[in-house]
């Protein structure tokens, strides 16, 4: 069997990369080991797929090199993709940031691609496992399940490493290192944390509410939910501060995010000596929420019997609450796989490795991770397009 362009992985990424050389006139094959393309799809956004971003900007984005990810993204954008969206008549909407989701279910933007896929021409084969990838003078060669393949570019596509249930490999890491590139090295992102201290059990018995707070690890912060779970803590402010975390940093919370604690406690010590911290602290959490915390912070105290001493301890816990995630739940539960192949030695504008003629890159597979809100995907159809686009032209 002899193709054009070998596109190895059918999901966000190789499926676009698929459409797009196949639109350009190139005879292409795509190939997955798993039994159904895109099934990060489906699972993705909660079933509705955050497929882009209205804000798509390069800072939202985590790699060793952060003006990588640049090209790609400038030439296919946000609006590129709600085109095709629109296109194919699918209902979305904004959530929140700038985040868009289907209005129905993650199928449709599957299947949106799987339709451009057959129009345009590409042959998709499912089922099919790779044993062998060899460099030969006017391409490459591969054995796989299909029989022997001859292509004259490789474009690896094969994602990162988490949720391997749904296919995840590190294939695409051992093609990278087969012909000479280096990897960052790898780590799950987007992903909640664990505890083994003493808060495990007050999470737990918290499991399932959330609060409004500020998740920060060193100068990195973002705001928004955080959701008590059995096993530690998650919601979308801990899960993009997940892909800034490393074992052994501190992660602080603030717990209310709107207030200067130490100012709040001085005045109310003034004006409302007799209330209890608790019956305060309940108009900003839920009263289970101020209830656990009680046995932590100490919130049956009065105003009045606080020293200065004790509000400015009190303030820093509230503001800054620090805590030691003993782990994350791993690739088992993460959306993205921190590090891979790295950006260095592929060119950013055709997503060609560096080191190998014929060899391409793209999606997460590469060193490029995007945070919460439909960035990942966006990465995915860009660096595709970048990757198709540079084959028809060189
Ligand atoms: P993948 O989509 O992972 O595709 C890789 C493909 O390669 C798979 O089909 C796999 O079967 C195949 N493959 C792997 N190994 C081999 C092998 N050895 N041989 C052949 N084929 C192989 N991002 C967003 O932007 N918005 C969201 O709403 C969102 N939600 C998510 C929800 C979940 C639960 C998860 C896990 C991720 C979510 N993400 C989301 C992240 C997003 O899904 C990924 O960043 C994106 O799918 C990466 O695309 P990719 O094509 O590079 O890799």
């Amino acid at each position: 069997m002899h193709c054009d362009v070998l596109v190895i992985g059918a999901g966000a990424a190789g499926l676009m990369t698929a459409i797009t050389a196949a639109n350009f006139g190139h005879k292409v094959l795509l190939v997955d080991h798993a039994n159904k393309p895109g099934k990060k799809i489906l699972m993705s956004g909660g079933g509705r797929c955050n497929f882009t971003n209205y804000y798509v900007e390069p800072d939202r984005f985590l790699s060793q090199n952060p003006h990588f990810c640049k090209s790609a993204l400038s030439r296919y954008t946000q609006w590129d993709f709600i085109q095709l969206v629109d296109k194919h008549g699918i209902g979305y909407h904004e959530k929140e940031l700038g985040q868009l989701f289907c209005d129905g279910k993650a199928k449709a933007i599957l299947e949106m691609l799987l339709d451009e896929l057959a129009s345009a021409g590409a042959q998709l084969h499912m089922n099919c496992s790779i044993s062998q990838i060899l460099a030969s003078e006017n391409g490459y060669q591969v054995n796989s399940t299909l029989g022997k393949i001859s292509a004259n570019k490789l474009v690896v596509a094969t994602g990162g490493l988490s949720i391997p249930t749904l296919g995840a490999t590190g294939f695409g890491y051992e093609i990278a290192e087969k012909f000479g590139h280096t990897l960052q090295p790898t780590r799950a992102g987007l992903v909640p944390f664990t505890f083994s201290d003493q808060h495990k059990a007050l999470f737990a018995s918290l499991s399932g509410s959330s609060i409004d707070a500020v998740a920060s690890v060193g100068d990195t912060s973002f705001r928004g939910g955080v959701l008590f779970t059995h096993r530690g803590l998650s919601g979308p402010a801990i899960l993009q501060i997940s892909s800034y975390w490393e074992a052994g940093d501190v992660l602080t919370l603030n717990l209310l995010p709107d207030i200067d604690a130490a100012q709040w406690l001085t005045s109310l010590r003034t004006e409302a000596p007799k209330k209890q911290l608790k019956t305060l602290l309940v108009n900003h959490w839920t009263k289970a929420i101020t209830e656990a915390f009680d046995g932590i912070f100490d919130l049956s105290r009065t105003l009045a019997t606080l020293s200065n001493e004790d509000i400015n301890q009190l303030a820093k816990s509230l503001n800054e609450w620090p805590l030691r995630p003993s782990g994350t739940e791993g690739y088992r539960t993460a959306e993205v796989t921190l590090g891979g192949v790295n950006v260095d030695e592929v060119s950013s504008k055709s997503l060609e490795s560096k080191h190998q003629p014929g060899l391409y890159f793209v999606g997460e597979v590469l060193d490029v991770t995007g945070h919460l809100g439909g960035f990942n995907f966006q990465w995915a159809w860009a660096s595709a397009v970048a990757c198709a686009t540079a084959i028809h032209t060189q």
